[in-house]
């Protein structure tokens, strides 16, 4: 994990804005789910996907270790 260095404040309905760097970086837009992970006392903010990351299927997919993966991609998996 890298610190930004970027300090913003909360408004008073508890929303922060992403910084557009950073957006543009992550490739973040408009419209994208981000997922709230909670810590102990830290919140990570991670770009969700509901579908598999090898294939874009969003079929039977599962969380493998954080990431998305599809049952077809699983069964490919299992043949290595
Ligand atoms: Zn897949």
């Amino acid at each position: 994990m890298t610190a930004s260095g970027i300090v913003r404040k909360i408004d008073r309905v508890g929303r922060i804005v992403i910084p557009s760097e950073i957006r543009k970086t992550l490739s973040i837009s408009s419209g994208n789910s981000m997922e709230i992970i909670v810590n102990k006392d830290q919140i990570i903010l991670s770009k969700y996907a509901d579908s598999c990351l090898f294939c874009g299927s969003g079929k039977k997919v599962r969380t493998f270790q954080g990431k998305k993966i599809c049952e077809r991609c699983r069964k490919k998996l299992s043949m290595i």
